[in-house]
């Protein structure tokens, strides 16, 4: 009879194991993409997570008119909340540091292609030059926790928001105790901690010609952030030509290069979605000796021929399809 109940006891241990061990999910559609949300632990930290989300997304979205981005963009200047100012700071530095290849200050451009409208087309020589005049953040001036645009400059964090808010959602679960978690965000990916049955974090990496499926896959443990740019995520054709979303900001054209798209693995998420972006503008050669001198970051390339390359430490991580790899 012992050895019965015993037994009954451990099943019970096991599966009230088991039950606590299945992470609480959920969906939600922010920033312009759909989110998909894994936490281990208390459903309140995805609750907070969810919450956080729609908070960042409301200071931040280039066309919610109630946004700060969109108030500063209509009116040239605002006092600057916590949030905003954090994530500006990153965003001049991380673009001096790609040597303006990512510009926060790129939304004359976007508008001028049409990419946040509903009608999309290729600007005018003079339109594009005229967007380009106010491109660059020197036109940004801080003042304490003001910031001034020059006439005509406006703001797109498009590029830094979602890692910056995946990066935020995940020091907000650390504070709340939760020891794992994955978010997805769009093409970005923050993991947060070990998986509580001690396997690897598996991400796939999208095929950029059949995005729905993946092309390969990483496998790490432990934090890390995922961030993959690429032309394929938001286009549209004319004449027979496909123009995508990522724009160069010295040419004012999408970003041309031998790239279809790369993928950043960094600790830092707003560091990886910048790079991304970066690095995509850059293409191969520049992007390559980017990371040669940086050293804070890793990341696939993926050619629009569909050869891989990882570089070093990436490679170590990549599995299910042929790369060459890349050494410092
Ligand atoms: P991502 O998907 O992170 O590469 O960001 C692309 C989005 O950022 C675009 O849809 C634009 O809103 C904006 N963007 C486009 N080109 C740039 C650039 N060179 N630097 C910063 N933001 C950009
Ligand atoms: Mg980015």
């Amino acid at each position: 009879m012992k050895r019965i109940l015993a037994g009954i006891l451990l099943l019970t241990l096991l599966l009230s194991g088991c039950a606590q061990a299945e992470p609480h999910r959920a969906e939600l559609f922010a920033m312009d993409t759909l989110m998909e949300l894994t936490v281990w632990g208390e459903e309140s930290a995805l609750d907070s997570v969810k919450t956080e989300l729609r908070r960042l997304d409301a200071l931040f979205s280039v066309t919610d008119e109630r946004s700060e981005i969109y108030a500063l963009n209509r009116d040239g200047h605002a006092a600057l909340s916590e949030d905003v100012a954090a994530l500006l700071r990153d965003a001049v530095s991380l673009s001096e540091q790609t040597g303006g290849a990512f510009d926060p200050t790129v939304y004359p451009l976007v508008l001028a292609w049409g990419f946040t409208t509903d009608t999309q087309t290729v600007p005018a020589d003079a339109v594009l030059e005229n967007a380009l005049s106010h491109v660059g953040t020197e036109h940004l001036h801080f003042s304490g926790d003001t910031l001034t645009l020059d006439a005509g400059t406006m703001l797109d964090l498009g590029a830094i928001a979602k890692g910056y808010a995946a990066e935020q959602c995940a020091k907000l679960l650390r504070e709340q105790g939760v020891t794992a978690a994955l978010l997805s965000l769009g093409g970005n990916v923050q993991a947060v901690g070990e998986k509580p049955d001690g396997s690897a974090w598996v991400i796939g990496i999208a095929d950029p010609n059949e995005p729905s499926s993946a092309i390969a896959r990483l496998e790490f443990y432990g934090e890390k952030a995922l961030v993959t740019s690429g032309g394929y995520q938001r286009y549209f054709e004319q004449d027979g030509t496909r123009y995508h979303h990522i724009l160069d900001p010295e040419t004012g054209f999408p970003a041309e290069s031998e790239l279809a798209s790369v993928t950043v693995i960094a600790d830092s998420g707003t560091r990886a979605d910048a790079y991304a972006t970066a690095l995509f503008v850059m293409g191969l050669e520049q992007a390559v000796d980017f990371w040669r001198t940086q050293g804070d970051f890793e990341a696939v390339f993926i050619l629009s021929d569909g050869t891989l390359y990882a570089t070093e430490d990436a490679a170590s991580l990549l599995r299910g399809c042929e790369f060459g790899v890349i050494s410092r």
